[in-house]
C-alpha cells in the first residue's frame, strides 16, 4: 500500500536547535507523522492545492500546541486561496460557532523564483507544470554541506519542466520526481518521460515518487538506469544513503 505523497526534512539549526519542515500535507498526515516520529513543524510548503498535498492541513494543530507557536506556511497565491476556502475554520474563525480546538497558520506568498531562508536552510521554490496547472517545485541547499543529500529538489505532480527551472536543477545531489506509471498521463510524468528527464538533470541520485498501484516495485525498480530507483514510503535518506 502506498500513502499520498509527501515529505519531511529535518536538520539542525545554526544554534543547535532540531527543525522540521513538511513538504505537503497530505491526507495521511497524521499517519506519517506518527510513524516518522517527527515531533515539531516549523512551517510546510505547499506545491498545489491538491487534495492529495493538502487535505492533511487540519491535523498541524497538535503541532501547534506543543511548540505553542503558529505554523508558518508558503504557497503561490492561487494555492493560498484554495487553502483558505477549504480551511474557512481556520483562516476565518471568527465565523466558527464555537470557537474550538483548531490549527493556528501564518501564511506566506511565494512565488517562482523566491527564496526563503530558515533557520539555515535554503528554500527556492520553483515552476512545474502539472498538465495546465502551473505549481511549484522547491530547491533545498545549505550553506557549507559537504556529505548531505544536499541541493535536493522536490519535483512532484509534473508533466513538464520549464527550461527556466531545468536551470535551478544543474547540480543537484537528490532529486525527486514524479512517475506516475507506465502509460502516458496529461499531467504527470509516466517512466519513460520520468526516466529521461532525470537522465537530462543528471543528479546524483534520482528518487522517483507519487507512483500509482499499477507500478510493482520490484519489477520497475529493476529497469531503471544506475542511480536512479522508485522510492517508498517511510524512505529516508541522510548523508550517505544512495540509491
Ligand atoms: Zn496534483
Ligand atoms: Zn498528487
Amino acid at each position: 500500500m502506498r500513502l499520498r505523497t509527501s515529505a519531511a526534512v529535518s536538520w539542525i539549526d545554526p544554534e543547535g536547535k532540531d527543525r522540521t519542515i513538511l513538504i505537503d500535507a497530505s491526507p495521511d498526515l497524521r499517519q506519517q507523522v506518527l510513524r516518522a516520529g517527527i515531533r515539531r513543524c516549523d512551517g510546510i510548503f505547499f506545491t498545489h492545492n491538491h487534495v492529495d498535498h493538502t487535505f492533511g492541513l487540519d491535523e498541524v494543530r497538535r503541532f501547534n500546541v506543543v511548540q505553542r507557536t503558529p505554523i508558518d506556511i508558503w504557497a503561490e497565491p492561487h494555492t493560498l486561496e484554495h487553502l483558505e476556502r477549504v480551511y474557512r475554520h481556520i483562516f476565518a474563525r471568527e465565523h466558527n460557532v464555537n470557537d474550538s480546538f483548531i490549527a493556528e497558520l501564518q501564511t506566506h506568498s511565494v512565488d517562482p523564483g523566491t527564496v526563503v531562508d530558515l533557520h539555515g536552510l535554503r528554500i527556492e521554490s520553483l515552476r512545474m507544470n502539472h498538465g495546465n496547472l502551473p505549481i511549484l517545485g522547491y530547491r533545498i541547499e545549505a550553506e557549507g554541506e559537504s556529505d548531505s543529500p544536499l541541493p535536493l529538489a522536490w519535483c512532484t505532480d509534473v508533466s513538464e519542466i520549464p527550461d527556466a527551472t531545468k536551470a535551478r536543477l544543474a547540480d543537484l545531489e537528490t532529486l525527486f520526481l514524479d512517475m506516475l506509471r507506465e502509460k502516458p498521463h496529461k499531467t504527470h510524468l509516466n517512466i519513460g518521460d520520468a526516466v529521461r528527464e532525470a537522465r537530462a538533470i543528471g543528479a546524483s541520485r534520482t528518487w522517483f515518487i507519487h507512483m500509482a498501484h499499477q507500478i510493482r516495485h520490484a519489477e520497475v525498480d529493476a529497469t531503471l538506469p544506475d542511480g536512479m530507483a522508485l522510492a517508498w514510503d517511510g524512505l529516508t535518506i541522510e548523508g550517505s544513503t544512495s540509491p
